[in-house]
């Protein structure tokens, strides 16, 4: 399942027949709770999981990302966060789908993890569809998978105040409660908000727009219970998706 552990023949025997997903992260502060690399974790996490129920393949991830912005990560002053130019993640993203094109790969899933890597995804699969012939690309989120009937549950007694805001909040500390509890410090679990969370971007951003502590919204509302349940339904849904996007195309 797993190419980086399969061998060139295994490999060879596999990329032509299976959905290959590629998760996409980021290296980006979350908060003084979760470590730098949760984009990378939750997306690789997913990709396992729908790997093991429709006989996937997971290439390595995307470990960097495009660049983090103040009001859905916080942007680029905390140390660690570090970032890809535009161009860069998409020739890299490019680079990965030509290779795996090369060796057969057909069906590709773009299993994202930041926030602010789509529309490079979007480019390089743009870019990389004018030379690739019989192939079929899917690009999706993992939030924008969590079923809209959850929405209340996750944020009973906080209010859901948008996938963009929701950084290093209920959503991501819960999954990673659940993915990775041993990297959560969880006496660092806080709730907090930028002063004022404007509908456009300044540059250079203003600092009332920046939480200090890098949480964007309220991790205390995080439990292990919820990432259960957020991983258990949007695995569901990718899985659906794999299979009515795939298949239909299947002879
Ligand atoms: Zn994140």
């Amino acid at each position: 399942m797993l190419a980086e552990h399969m061998t060139w023949i295994e490999y060879r025997d596999k990329v032509k027949h299976s959905v290959v997903i590629l998760p996409m992260g980021a290296f980006e502060q979350h908060g003084p709770h979760l470590p730098l690399n949760v984009d990378v974790i939750i997306p690789t996490s997913f990709a396992n999981l729908v790997a093991a129920k429709v006989d996937g393949m997971v290439l390595p991830p995307v470990t960097y990302g495009y660049k983090s912005q103040p009001t859905s990560g916080g942007g680029p002053l905390f140390p660690g966060t570090t970032s890809l130019d535009g161009d860069t993640l998409t020739h890299f993203i490019l680079d990965i789908l030509r290779d795996t094109y090369r060796h057969g790969g057909r069906k590709f899933l773009l299993l994202n993890g930041h926030y602010e890597n789509v529309a490079f995804a979007t480019e390089a699969v743009d870019l990389f569809l004018r030379e690739a012939k019989d192939v079929k690309i899917v690009i999706l989120s993992w939030w924008e998978q969590v079923p809209d009937e959850l929405v209340p549950e996750l944020f009973e007694g906080a209010g859901f105040p948008g996938w963009d805001t929701e950084h290093a909040g209920i959503t991501e500390t819960s999954l990673m409660l659940f993915f990775a509890p041993e990297l959560v410090r969880k006496d660092k679990i806080i709730d907090d908000q930028a002063a004022r969370i404007p509908k456009y971007a300044i540059f250079p951003p203003s600092k009332d727009i920046i939480p200090a502590s890098g949480v964007l919204y309220k991790a205390t509302y995080a439990s292990l219970e919820k990432g259960e349940i957020i991983c258990k339904q949007v695995t569901d849904v990718i899985v659906t998706i794999v299979k009515q996007e795939f298949n239909a195309r299947s002879q």
